[in-house]
């Protein structure tokens, strides 16, 4: 994969994304001389486009300020681009080209036809006024509504892109194109929205880990979780486990940890949401609600515990993490976010069987398989009821369950549910390529 290395200098990233997944499909296209003949590895790891503009939008006090637009448009022969935006000020090329890369093996997963793609902004939300955002929206999509449609490419929210946003962006694109048309996933009920969508990838992650523990006799209840962030992925995780039984210890933000040895409740997650979506307040406000510890500045993996969540972002497990989760003889990690375990921690997981390790691609898709879902719903003009929807939520995960099993199975039995997802999602992607020819 040199070309990759000499096509993508400095973005850690991306080479980071496609070096985790050429390291188990290389070994197995060995034997498929079509794969090789045809480059498909290489062709995807090339995005079809990227879009970058400029964003230039108003502050509250009048000044001018100009952001960074980006659109990667990274695969489409299986289902129009689909995958989140992202609005946060790590956000570069090659942040998006690494989550777009991930996206078309995710998407492609879920069985459903949706392609790969990533956008977003470095725009920081936090601290700006809800007509700051509602401006900053509004001149983000006049541009990228160039770029998308139902059938070519449907952007949805991910860290920074909520409801609100979601609701700005649409509102924009419906008054630029005159067309009510399901172009974004994620939007209120009112207006085309799924049920079960701001729910979906954190009770997908649930669903995962329990897949993966019933598989080896094992289950959620009464078992002690970490969970890490405080946005949608990280309290849909939340109330899931606790819906189910398992004790949930910890949530963070970038500014720390809480540890409630007590274990989370409906009523202090409600708290919680209120406090992220509501107030936009930082998660060590926690303890002076509830009690329990605040620690400044650090990730909750130190604390003892059967299961992790990673909600946050990307590696937010290093190496010394996931030594400290493997001295504590945690059974088992569910990534809700994307990649956030660095290619160290994964070696020092891998290395050790008694701990079973869903990657994001698999424990993630729960979100992006119901936006797939309320594609489905808007071309129907209807709206399925809650039961419905979670129904096709479990059979979608429970199938991505088996297709990990299948294709990650090795001959001592262990299951690499990495190289599971990574064989799977290539797969069918791969297969559509080579029909289409050159
Ligand atoms: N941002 C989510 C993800 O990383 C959801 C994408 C979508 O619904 O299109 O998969």
């Amino acid at each position: 994969m040199a070309g990759v290395e000499r096509r993508n200098p400095g973005e850690p990233e991306f080479r980071q994304a496609v070096h985790e997944v050429a390291m188990d499909i290389i070994p197995y296209i060995s034997d498929k001389p079509i794969y090789k003949e045809l480059m498909i590895l290489e062709r995807m790891t090339e995005p079809d486009r990227i879009v970058t503009f400029r964003v230039v939008w108003e502050d509250d006090r009048g000044s001018i300020r100009v952001n960074r637009g980006f659109r990667v448009q990274q695969n489409n022969a299986i289902g129009p681009y689909k995958g989140g935006i992202r609005f946060h000020p790590t956000v570069n090329q090659s942040v998006l080209k690494f989550l777009a890369f991930e996206q078309v093996f995710k998407n492609s997963l879920t069985g459903l036809p949706l392609g790969g793609g990533k956008g977003g902004s470095d725009f920081n939300p936090k601290g700006k006024s809800d007509r700051e955002v509602m401006r900053f929206c509004q001149a983000f999509m006049t541009e990228l509504s160039k770029h998308i449609g139902p059938n070519t490419d449907v952007p949805a929210g991910d860290i920074g892109v909520g409801a609100r946003e979601v609701g700005y962006m649409f509102g924009q694109y419906k008054r630029l194109v005159n067309r009510f048309e399901g172009v974004l996933t994620g939007k209120a009920l009112e207006f085309g929205g799924s049920r079960i969508r701001p729910e979906a990838t954190g009770y997908g992650c649930v669903y995962m880990m329990q897949a993966m523990l019933a598989h080896h006799g094992e289950s959620i209840e009464g078992r002690t979780c970490l969970v890490s962030g405080s946005g949608n992925v990280a309290s849909y995780c939340a109330e899931k486990l606790i819906e189910l039984g398992a004790k949930v210890v910890t949530l963070s933000d970038s500014g720390g940890f809480i540890h409630d040895k007590e274990g989370l409740t409906r009523e202090k997650l409600a708290w919680v949401n209120e406090l992220k979506n509501k107030r936009r307040g930082r998660i060590g406000e926690y303890v002076r609600e509830f009690g329990g510890e605040y620690f400044e500045g650090e990730r909750p993996w130190g604390v003892p515990c059967d299961l992790a969540f990673p909600c946050a972002t990307q590696n937010e497990i290093e190496a010394d993490d996931a030594a400290t989760l493997l001295a504590n003889n945690c059974r088992a990690i569910a990534e809700g976010a994307n990649m956030p375990a660095t290619p160290e921690a994964i070696k020092m997981i891998q290395n050790n069987k008694n701990l079973l390790h869903a990657p994001s691609k698999a424990a993630n898709a729960g979100g992006v398989a119901v936006s797939g879902l309320e594609m489905s719903q808007n071309s129907l003009r209807l709206q399925w009821t809650r039961e419905e929807v979670d129904q096709h939520l479990h059979k979608i995960i429970s199938t991505i369950h088996d297709q990990c099993v299948e294709f990650g199975t090795a001959a001592d039995g262990h299951i690499d549910y990495f190289k599971g997802a990574n064989v799977a999602g290539f797969n069918k992607v791969a297969s559509a390529m080579i029909a289409y020819g050159v």
